[in-house]
């Protein structure tokens, strides 16, 4: 009785232990299940320049900062970056609806995303789309839809949506200048009401700006 007593005892204390250690990862599951936060995250800018090659690195390359990346940067996160990791998160879709677009860094998140086969429609502004450094030609020459306001009024908005899930909104326009030097704000959300709201006007633009119907060219130019 008693050689038996023993074994049945640690085996009993040994399983209590097991679960009272999974506990609190199953109480977590549980209310994470009922109650998942949705997503709300404000970035403000000037950000640290940091380096970003780790999460810009093209498909089929080793995950992590790249080996021997002697930039001199610091490594970590910053405003840029997450924004960079909210954009690239993006599995279907992206509507992009920017005044200004310069940024490298996010042109090339674009890009990859365009190679992952995420459809990616822009609205720009004219103006400012034809300036030295602008991303709008080489993301065009990538296959990416562009379209663009023809009159006087600034296309001035500055949003995106990811896979018409997440709304990323604020002052910042995604140029160098704007992310190092400037105090901006940029608003992170998963919230159904605006994402359709924001999405609806970005389909209403993007209409409004269809290519057949611009009228750059004079009706006497088109008679020759
Ligand atoms: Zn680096």
């Amino acid at each position: 009785m008693r050689q038996l007593r023993w074994p049945v005892a640690a085996a009993a204390a040994v399983s209590l232990a097991l679960a009272l250690e999974a506990l609190p990862a199953a109480l977590r599951w549980l209310w994470g299940g009922r109650r998942r936060r949705r997503r709300r995250e404000v970035l403000f800018f000037p950000s640290q320049v940091t380096c970003t090659e780790a999460l810009l690195q093209a498909p089929g390359a080793p995950a992590g900062a790249p080996a021997g990346c002697l930039c001199g940067l610091p490594h970590g996160e910053s405003s840029l970056s997450r924004l960079l990791r909210a954009l690239l998160a993006a599995r279907a879709s992206l509507e992009i609806c920017l005044f200004a677009f310069s940024s490298p860094q996010l042109g090339r998140a674009v890009q990859l995303l365009h190679q992952r086969g995420v459809r990616v429609r822009i609205v720009t502004d004219c103006d400012y789309m034809a300036l030295n450094g602008s991303q709008i030609g080489l993301l065009r020459k990538a296959g990416i839809p562009v379209r663009h306001d023809q009159d006087l009024g600034y296309m001035h908005h500055k949003f995106a949506i990811v896979d018409k899930k997440v709304l990323i909104t604020g002052s910042l326009n995604w140029t160098t200048q704007a992310i190092q030097n400037n105090k901006e704000n940029v608003l992170i959300m998963e919230d159904e009401e605006y994402v359709q709201l924001f999405l609806a006007e970005f389909e209403r633009i993007w209409e409004e700006f269809n290519p057949t119907k611009y009228t750059f060219f004079p009706q006497k130019d088109r008679s020759h």
